[in-house]
């Protein structure tokens, strides 16, 4: 408890705006179920597997790190397996159903000796104890982004991504250089994501834009995604 206390001008507690990394190792695809745990940094709130919590350590000399290692609960064989209802993660109908249970241990760590304290402590300084529940309560950064990558874009698209299938039929999209593959646009174009092919928009009621080669291409096929090249949007009822 001295030496934590010795170090506690190291350990920050976390803002609303910090990105707090707490699902993966930064280096390695560890995470809490890993054999070794996982440990954040209560300075930088960046995430690390034992072995890169010590390059961590080398690097920045913060000493203090709350490590979350969860272990697999023995689950009864006859418990029925929930399949997924939507295509979410951690929300209700979601993946997260599926996983087993696991149990959940924490403690503070103190480089380079890994001194472990157990959490929760009374005997814990105060500004510990905030830190650790302002992480424990956060959003994990890594999560916002797959729930973004996930959810940003319609769930009409969602949809029908769950069961895409993608043709291979040797068709190889080039980096640049697109151009309609029935007409000569070269912009306002489409790839199908199902057969990679490239078409041009709808044409405006004014005559601008594509020649409706996208849509067209659908109707014919029914290859229903399609994202617009040079964005990042996927968009079908736009196209
Ligand atoms: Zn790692
Ligand atoms: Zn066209």
């Amino acid at each position: 408890m001295e030496l934590l206390r010795s170090n506690l001008s190291r350990v920050r507690i976390p803002e609303p705006t910090n990105r707090i990394y707490k699902q993966e190792c930064c280096i390695s695809f560890d995470s809490p179920k890993s054999e070794g745990g996982l440990f954040i940094d209560m300075n930088t709130f960046l995430a690390f597997s034992k072995d890169c919590v010590v390059w961590n350590y080398e690097k920045t000399r913060n000493p203090v790190y709350l490590h979350i290692k969860q272990t697999r609960k023995s689950i009864p064989e006859d418990r029925p397996l929930k399949k997924p209802t939507r295509l979410a993660i951690g929300l209700d109908g979601g993946f997260d159903n599926n996983e087993p249970e696991y149990e959940e241990t924490l403690s503070i760590v103190i480089l380079p000796d890994f001194v472990s304290l157990p959490f929760p402590s009374v005997e814990l300084p105060e500004k510990v104890r905030l830190a650790v529940d302002a992480i424990l309560l956060a959003d994990g950064a890594e999560r916002k982004e797959q729930l973004a990558s996930w959810i940003a874009d319609k769930k009409q698209v969602s949809a029908f991504a769950t069961n895409l299938q993608q043709i291979d039929n040797g068709v190889v999209i080039p980096r640049s250089g697109w151009k309609c593959c029935k007409c000569d646009k070269t912009d306002n174009l489409w790839l199908n994501l199902t057969d990679g092919m490239i078409f041009c928009g709808r044409k405006n009621w004014d005559g601008t834009g594509g020649n409706n080669h996208a849509v067209e291409h659908y109707k014919e096929t029914n290859y229903p995604l399609a994202v617009k090249l040079g964005t990042i949007t996927a968009d079908l009822g736009a196209a």
